[in-house]
């Protein structure tokens, strides 16, 4: 097989010259900075975008606060159709969109399609569906009469007002989508700074969300470095962040957040997710959910897992079988529609993989399978199997987000918890089991955000999602979303 062809719209977006996006279209950016966007498959510089400077950002948050003026007043019915219309937007540009994502984070093509289009589209439509079923309550207080008067209250919800969302690179449209849509369903404006890694489809989504009928200033695009969100956070004219990427980076921009005019924010992190294999599993069952846990997207989801517990007696079986699975993926160009295993996102995280791969020699960890990068100007690394020496091993208890199962035994039901809970971090885990009752009686007993049976990373927009201990603060989908982009009000009246 070889590479599928670009499209014509794809080359001619990649060729522009990319302005930021605020106000309903694009204006050139105050300073002459550019970043440089590099296709990890190959290492070549496809498109360039803007460095946006302090009065970029400026006008950028004015706009969003004139945006946010018109968009909360809009009706939530008319506010639903917008999106909605912009779900379909994203399925009639599928494979435009998919392969500008594929060019610029060298996901393979299928899950470009069916994750940063299918499922945004799929998660728009669930988001744009609450616009209309936002509702408040009414309360009858216990306040004293004393000349007959009478007391009624109710609550109300509402928008909470210009929201900054940061995105990470390694689902660059999804989340992006996450954070738009529930900006835009409770009636916030949302100005959004992807990664410098991963800028270009968003700034096509923008242009999709007006001509879905997006008025002016209710979503701008920053592209820019990590300053521009700090600068974003910080700015007098921003209310809320949600931010989504690493648990340092998320600590600085929890707190900067605090400390700017305690701007509201949402903290979506990484972790160190647990699968605990219980004794009863069927083998292969075992290597395949390794696979859906730990290898989509070469290890690159914050829900991925990476930390892997089996009983003493079928550690080895299972390692033995996973490693047949990963010598029959088919490791090539994201864009060969034939390929199973792509590169990762950029240079940075490649090196920073090998430093774990040296890590794990010198704390001599088994490299069980895997272990090294793959030679040539792409950012891959082979699948790896870790089977680690002791509790404490790095590769047991740091993130890699890389395609690296690390392994420990266990020898009793007791020890298998504790071991899944004996991380800092509390965004996911699993457990795979034959009883389902078991199963029902130990998922109390973990300590995550989300506990998975009998399947991992799979998530639903009607699921609530959000990390525990140092994963995060708040939650996206389901209801749950609805606090963090609202404010409650309290009305009283006395009558
Ligand atoms: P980072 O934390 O490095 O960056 C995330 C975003 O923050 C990027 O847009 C980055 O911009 C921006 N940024 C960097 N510094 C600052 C700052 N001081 N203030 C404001 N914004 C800043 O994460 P990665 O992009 O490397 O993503 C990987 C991480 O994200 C992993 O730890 C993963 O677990 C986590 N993640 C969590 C998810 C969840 O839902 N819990 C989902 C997906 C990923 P720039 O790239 O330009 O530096």
């Amino acid at each position: 097989m070889s590479d599928i062809a670009l499209l014509p719209s794809v080359s001619q977006f990649l060729g522009r010259d990319h302005g930021l996006y605020i106000d309903g279209g694009y204006v050139a950016c105050s300073t002459t900075a550019k970043l440089k966007v590099i296709n990890p498959a190959n290492g070549e510089v496809i498109a360039q975008v803007s460095d946006a400077g302090q009065s970029d950002i400026d006008c950028a948050v004015n706009s969003a606060n004139l945006g946010f003026k018109i968009w909360s007043k809009t009706s939530p019915a008319a506010r639903a159709a917008v999106l909605f219309k912009l779900a379909d937007l994203l399925e009639q540009n599928r494979e435009e969109l998919a392969q500008i994502e594929t060019c610029q984070s060298g996901k393979i093509i299928h899950i470009a399609r069916a994750f940063e289009v299918d499922q945004a589209a799929h998660f728009l439509r669930y988001y744009a569906g609450w616009a209309t079923k936002i509702t408040g309550e009414t309360i009858t207080p216990s306040l004293p009469s004393f000349a007959g008067e009478r007391y009624t209250a109710f609550t109300l919800r509402e928008p909470v007002g210009v929201v900054v969302g940061i995105v990470p690179w390694n689902f660059s449209t999804m989340i992006a989508i996450w954070k738009l849509a529930s900006a835009l369903t409770t009636g916030c404006s949302i100005i959004i700074k992807p990664s410098e890694f991963t800028p270009l489809t968003i700034l096509r989504i923008a242009e999709l969300a007006s001509e879905a009928g997006l008025p002016p200033g209710a979503l701008n695009v920053l592209t820019g470095s990590g300053l521009v969100g700090k600068a974003l956070i910080e700015h007098p004219g921003t209310d809320k962040v949600s931010f989504t990427g690493s648990v340092p980076t998320g600590i600085a921009v929890g707190k900067g957040a605090m400390d700017a005019k305690l701007t509201r924010a949402t903290l979506e992190l990484g972790g160190k997710n647990s699968v605990g294999f219980l004794r009863d599993i069927d083998l292969d069952k075992a290597a395949d959910g390794i696979i859906e846990a730990g290898f989509l997207h070469s290890g690159q989801i914050c829900a991925a897992a990476e930390r892997f517990f089996a009983h003493r007696s079928q550690i080895e079986p299972i390692m033995e079988k996973l490693s047949q699975r990963l010598a029959s993926l088919k490791i090539g160009s994201p864009l060969d529609e034939a390929t199973q295993f792509g590169p990762v996102t950029n240079k940075q995280h490649q090196q920073k993989l090998a430093g774990f791969f040296e890590t794990a020699r010198s704390e001599n960890s088994t490299i069980v399978y895997g272990g090294k990068l793959i030679e040539g100007p792409g950012c891959y690394v082979e699948p790896t199997i870790i089977l680690a020496n002791s509790i404490n091993d790095t590769l047991l208890n740091e993130e890699t987000f890389g395609p690296i199962a690390t392994f420990f035994p266990y020898d009793t039901e007791e020890e298998l918890l504790h071991l899944m809970n004996n991380t800092p971090y509390g965004l996911s885990a699993s457990l795979w089991t034959n009883d389902l009752s078991k199963a029902l009686r130990l998922v109390p007993e973990i300590q995550a955000g989300t506990v998975w049976v009998n399947m991992h990373t799979m998530l639903d927009p009607a699921v609530p999602f959000g990390g525990i201990k140092s994963s995060g603060i708040g939650r996206e989908f389901g209801s749950a979303f609805i606090d963090d982009y609202t404010e409650l009000k309290s009305v009283m009246i006395r009558y």
